[in-house]
């Protein structure tokens, strides 16, 4: 290519040419053909599909599959929230009073005094200015990230960040740049290198990490985006109702000033028993989001009995803290009890969520499936979700777990161990 020369887009289908079926037929997109060969092939090998398990009740620390009740570990109903009589009969109000839709866009006629009234609950139980409420925390991250962020930005993000965070840095247009988990002093070498390359620079490290149950050092990072001007975002989707002597997350667990973090993100599906998420900050951030993030602006408002649900538990969370010591005392008692059998549980430590590292897929899905039949339901964690190595299952904890659940878990899962993988415990043990 010669100076000057613009460059010629890729053509995919010389003049003449068939155009290929694998370009317009969903079946035939090969990366579909490559997931059907993988469903494919574990079931020949007589593996059960681990995936899309129908639950035909309330999912807390007993679930119903299949006519059978078992133990469950599966869901991250932290607190007990979502079937708990109080936020069901609330999103049932909610329902009978707004209906099942607020049908519109908030901005324009689908404005409920119920949305202001969670909004200012939530950025009360935070210490924060503000608070704007989305349907989904998915989407939260997404438009967030999306739209304060662009071309000309940086975006750092933790090794680990959940996929929603990296969507939303992609949609930024930002440049995008991960450090090592939970290690600040790598963040602050990629800010020395190139934080005045960029216009904004955001920080995004989650309060509890979902696969490893673990947390960041919140007051370094804090000191790191100060000294290098960048803003911090902390997605608590794990850590509200779970971490802090009340359950306020991760900045009450260090103590740290609402004001210290710049976007405080959560979601209203795991301890709020509910669907949706939130943004929590100063008033401007919350203002300017709900003028023009795309996901709320151009999106229905929450529906009315997500909104109703989430407000009576984050009520019933402040009325009854003695669900978050429960729920930190039963985690506690998971790990010891894990650790002391020599299970591998990673990194985890003050969160309810308790990974057990197999590093093998088949040892992970026999496991889940040896457990499943004694009556634990916990979800295998596979590769690509995260390496063969780290393959897993996941516990969540949730307060309604009695000790015997927690007891009689460990011990099943230890002696099912030793005919899956007889080393296992005697080498992690040694290790
Ligand atoms: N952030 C984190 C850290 C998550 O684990 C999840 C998914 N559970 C989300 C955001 C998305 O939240 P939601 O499932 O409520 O859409």
């Amino acid at each position: 290519m010669y100076l000057g020369e613009e460059a010629q887009p890729k053509i995919f289908h010389p003049v003449g040419a068939e155009i290929a079926e694998e370009t317009y037929q969903i079946a035939k997109f090969p990366e579909y053909v490559q997931l059907r060969q993988a469903l494919d092939t574990s079931e020949a090998m007589g593996l059960s599909n681990p995936f899309f398990t129908v639950h035909q009740g309330i999912t807390s620390n007993r679930t119903m599959i299949d006519g059978r009740e078992l133990t469950n570990f599966s869901s991250f109903n932290y607190v007990g929230m979502s079937g708990d009589p109080v936020v069901i009969k609330a999103a049932q109000d909610a329902a009978a009073k707004y209906g099942a839709s607020v049908s519109a866009s908030r901005l324009v006629s689908g404005e409920k005094d119920l949305h202001g009234e969670l909004e200012r609950e939530i950025s009360r139980f935070l210490g924060t200015e503000a608070a704007i409420c989305f349907v989904a925390g998915h989407g939260t991250n997404e438009t967030v990230i999306g739209h304060l962020m662009g071309p000309g930005d940086l975006i750092l993000h933790d090794a680990l960040a959940h996929n929603s965070i990296l969507q939303g840095a992609i949609l930024s247009g930002a440049r995008r740049r991960s450090f090592e988990h939970n290690n600040p002093k790598a963040a602050e070498e990629l800010l020395k290198q190139y934080r005045h390359e960029y216009r904004r620079t955001l920080i995004v490290i989650e309060g509890v990490y979902s696969m490893d149950g673990d947390y960041p050092d919140l007051p370094k990072f804090i000191d790191i985006k100060r000294r290098h001007k960048a803003m911090l975002m902390i997605d608590d989707a794990h850590s509200i109702g779970t971490l802090g002597v009340t359950g306020r997350g991760i900045g009450e667990f260090f103590g740290v000033a609402a004001e210290d973090v710049d976007i405080w993100m959560g979601t209203l599906s795991k301890a709020l028993g509910s669907c949706g998420g939130y943004i929590s900050g100063c008033k401007e951030l919350v203002e300017y989001l709900k003028y023009t993030a795309p996901g709320f602006l151009y999106s229905v408002g929450l529906s009315p009995p997500n909104a109703g649900a989430a407000l009576a538990a984050l009520r019933l969370l402040q009325a009854e803290p003695q669900r978050v010591r429960r729920l930190q005392q039963r985690s506690r008692l998971f790990l010891t009890l894990a650790k002391q059998r020599g299970l591998n549980t990673g990194m985890s430590k003050d969160s309810p969520v308790v990974p057990v590292i197999l590093g093998n897929s088949v040892h992970c899905l026999h496991l889940s499936k040896a457990l499943f039949e004694r009556g634990i339901n916990v979800q295998p964690i596979l590769y690509p979700a995260v390496e063969e190595s780290a393959a897993r299952l996941r516990f969540f904890i949730t307060s309604e777990h009695t000790e015997g659940q927690i007891r009689f878990t460990i011990d099943t899962m230890a002696e099912e161990l030793e005919r899956i993988h007889p080393e296992y415990l005697t080498e992690t043990l040694e290790s």
